[in-house]
């Protein structure tokens, strides 16, 4: 049985992730309304990965007798004025999300609950790759300032991008 501190916490997270999904998707809608579609396909996949977090968390407080508690899901922005704004959005809000993944580790450790600690390695090496990923495209975007055909050939290269269902779902067949 899980102790209801890290109960409240994981429950938080839980929201925490919700909120990312939520805030991925209404980037898609925003740049598939802009007509950039490759855009909004990686934002689209962001949202997927976002709500498999989710799971994995509901999964994982579910096999710890714990009980899932789903509260609201706060409002997200709708609206950006440029491709570079949404990235350095998802950047700054991914290190939120790290911080918020160190601070769930950190209280894992605090109350002896191992478990809990050995399953948040595995996000915490995610985050280390949302942060890189996301910096690579706020690079790539700085250096090609305005230029159309840059942008058209960034947009079809993240058009490219193929959802895969996270190693801690796919491992339950979901
Ligand atoms: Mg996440």
């Amino acid at each position: 049985m899980i102790n209801p501190k890290l109960q409240d916490a994981i429950n938080a997270q839980i929201n925490a992730e919700f909120w990312s999904a939520y805030l991925y998707l209404s980037m898609a809608m925003h740049f598939e309304s802009e007509g950039n579609a490759g855009i909004a396909n990686w934002f689209r996949i962001q949202f997927k990965e976002e709500q498999a977090h989710a799971e994995i968390f509901i999964n994982y407080l579910n096999s710890r007798g714990g009980r899932v508690q789903l509260a609201p899901i706060a409002a997200v922005k709708t609206s950006w004025g440029s491709i570079l704004e949404a990235f350095e959005d998802t950047l700054e809000h991914e290190n939120k999300v790290t911080a918020l993944i160190n601070d769930l580790y950190a209280l894992a450790e605090a109350e002896h609950d191992y478990a809990t600690r050995g399953k948040l390695d595995w996000f915490v090496a995610e985050q280390v790759e949302e942060e890189e990923s996301c910096k690579n495209i706020i690079d790539r975007l700085k250096l090609v300032g305005d230029n159309g055909m840059a942008i058209y050939m960034l947009d079809q290269e993240l058009g490219a991008r193929t959802y895969t269902v996270p190693a801690p779902l796919a491992a339950k067949g979901e």
